[in-house]
């Protein structure tokens, strides 16, 4: 079986991370990818504070693969941004403050946003809806909390967090929104990370809700990835789950050596992409 959809990874550093700190990643995330041939997104979203540094050691020169050497192409994302384009929102961040920085991709939805800042399925269709207008890229989260799993409702809440998310977005423009599934209990420390079939299961009912709104085509340019608990050791064992476009990570992408073993141990275990069914635009080389 092959892959349709370029391999996607990511991690969040959430509240980690001085300026300095950044430079230090990034050189050394920049290094590998400068040697190595895989071709898969990666996208980093550093705190708001690292951004413009950030985007300063990945500069189109720096992060993207030339023509004639395939490799990975590294991505600035921003961890959450407000849908209005400027205004009296005291402590938000604009769309145009965010591509101001550099960024081409933004994390939406989050569960710790969703849990502790009030963020609903509502903010993030009106977030979303005003990045994609914007020309940036998103990662929108969704997922099912401890007691969802538990009264056996995860498929509906899932579902509906996926057709509000994504209501009123284009068709075409799917191909630039990575959806991560993320089970509130799968996440942070304490987290159980979810059986592949598990996950396989939520993602066929993502790809489903996602027909139902956009039709086939449209479902089929989204890119699905998993998050919670994955680490090296386990990056494989997602890789192999047809329906699993990739990755989104948080604690071991907290060093560039952690992100890299996931990276690499997820596109060692992937099948390789039918380059004829790749439908990211400005995708020229099939996926890991
Ligand atoms: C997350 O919080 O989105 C996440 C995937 O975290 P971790 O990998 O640390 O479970």
């Amino acid at each position: 079986m092959s892959r349709s959809r370029r391999a996607w990874i990511g991690t969040s550093w959430k509240m980690n991370k001085t300026r300095a700190e950044a430079v230090a990643y990034l050189a050394e995330l920049r290094e590998w990818s400068g040697t190595s041939s895989l071709d898969v997104d990666v996208a980093i979203f550093p705190p708001f504070t690292a951004l413009a540094t950030a985007a300063a050691q990945l500069t189109p020169a720096r992060r993207a693969p030339s023509a004639d050497r395939p490799g990975p192409s590294l991505h600035l994302g921003a961890q959450n941004m407000h849908w209005q384009a400027n205004g009296a929102q005291t402590g938000e961040i604009s769309v145009t403050m965010l591509l101001d920085c550099g960024v081409s991709i933004v994390e939406l939805g989050h569960y710790e946003r969703r849990q502790h800042y009030g963020e609903t399925d509502y903010s993030v269709n009106l977030k979303a809806s005003a990045a994609i207008t914007a020309g940036l890229q998103t990662v929108i989260c969704v997922g099912d909390s401890e007691q969802d799993r538990q009264y056996a409702v995860a498929p509906e809440v899932v579902a509906r967090q996926v057709k509000v998310a994504a209501r009123g977005i284009p068709s075409h423009a799917l191909a630039s929104v990575v959806l991560a599934y993320e089970p509130a209990w799968a996440i942070g420390t304490g987290g159980q990370q979810a059986e592949p079939a598990e996950v396989e299961a939520i993602h066929r009912v993502i790809r489903t809700a996602l027909r139902q709104s956009h039709g086939p085509q449209g479902a089929e340019r989204v890119r699905v990835v998993y998050g919670g608990s994955v680490d090296a050791a386990s990056a494989d064992r997602y890789a192999t789950q047809t329906t699993v476009d990739g990755l989104f990570v948080g604690r071991s992408g907290l060093t560039a050596t952690g992100l890299i073993g996931v990276i690499e141990e997820f596109c060692a275990a992937a099948p390789d992409a039918a380059s004829e069914l790749v439908f990211l635009e400005g995708s020229a080389h099939d996926s890991c």
